[in-house]
């Protein structure tokens, strides 16, 4: 059985995701950088929730413990109600492949594995017919019902990022973590990449975080919390400040928009190093 570690969910796990004064220091003494200050993040389940801020801001410290990628110095990070802050190595390692979703940049599929098998990695008993029929249901809803016995390297990147969608879904997990998802991607193909997102969001109740730096991005979710030097400064909901109201509280905690130019005088305020 691969749903083994999910058990908790029906022990009334309130929140997809539940951080509750999550700080993450590395070092100590007069050199410790706090990457996370006491972050209170809860993920509803079937929401979708955009994290911005500007660069050193703590957005990917933030994902990686909300992941279990990641140990928070303080606080409490739940995973459909699993406390998973001091839970060991191996407890952990298998949670997060069967109770977390992963979209990179990079899309990190394996190069000599088919589509198939890459949306299969996560499964424990991979090759189930089960596991199989779930696998093409997900190639089909991300339009690659005909690639699953292509290799990711004859794949375009908008093909390559939606195999890893399908791939991050197989499971069910609690939680898809993507981090800046359409980092590599030009516009019309993110939005492809969003529309798929919110579609897992909506038609599947899946529960997305993602780090993104494109206000266009960030205006797909639900709603959009900031980070400034380590702190949760504010909450957005897209549907009320449109993307121009993302995007200028972005330029007001000194983040660039994409494909702005960052220079030195870009990055200011809120005691933000680069
Ligand atoms: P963001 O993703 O918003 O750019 P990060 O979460 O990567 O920010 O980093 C937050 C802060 O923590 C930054 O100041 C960064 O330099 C620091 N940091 C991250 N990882 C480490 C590490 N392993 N050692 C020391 N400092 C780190
Ligand atoms: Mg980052």
């Amino acid at each position: 059985m691969r749903d083994n570690g999910r058990d908790s969910r029906s022990e009334g796990g309130e929140w997809a995701l539940d951080l509750v004064g999550v700080t993450r220091r590395h070092g100590r003494g007069a050199r410790a950088v706090h990457a996370l200050r006491g972050v209170d993040v809860r993920l509803a389940r079937g929401s979708f929730t955009a994290v911005m801020g500007p660069s050193g801001s703590g957005k990917s410290t933030l994902l990686q413990c909300a992941a279990g990628l990641d140990r928070p110095t303080g606080g409490s990070v739940r995973l459909g109600g699993t406390e998973i802050g001091a839970m060991g190595e191996r407890r952990l390692t298998r949670l997060r492949r069967d109770r977390v979703g992963f979209v990179f940049q990079s899309f990190n599929l394996l190069p000599t594995l088919t589509v198939e098998q890459n949306v299969l990695l996560p499964v424990r008993l991979a090759g189930g017919a089960r596991d199989r029929e779930r696998a093409r249901r997900l190639l089909a809803r991300v339009g690659l019902a005909d690639r699953a016995r292509s290799r990711p390297g004859e794949l375009s990147g908008g093909q390559r990022q939606r195999a890893a969608i399908a791939r991050a879904l197989i499971t069910d997990p609690e939680v898809v973590c993507a981090d800046e998802p359409t980092g590599a991607l030009d516009p019309a193909t993110a939005e492809d990449v969003l529309a798929l997102l919110r579609g897992a969001v909506a038609e599947l109740g899946a529960t997305v975080l993602m780090v993104t730096h494109d206000p266009a991005a960030a205006a797909w979710a639900d709603r959009v919390l900031f980070l400034a030097d380590g702190l949760v400064v504010e909450e957005v909901r897209p549907d009320a400040v449109g993307v121009a109201g993302i995007a200028g509280r972005m330029r007001a905690l000194g983040g660039a928009r994409p494909g702005a130019r960052l220079g030195t005088t870009g990055v200011r305020g809120a005691g933000v190093a680069g």
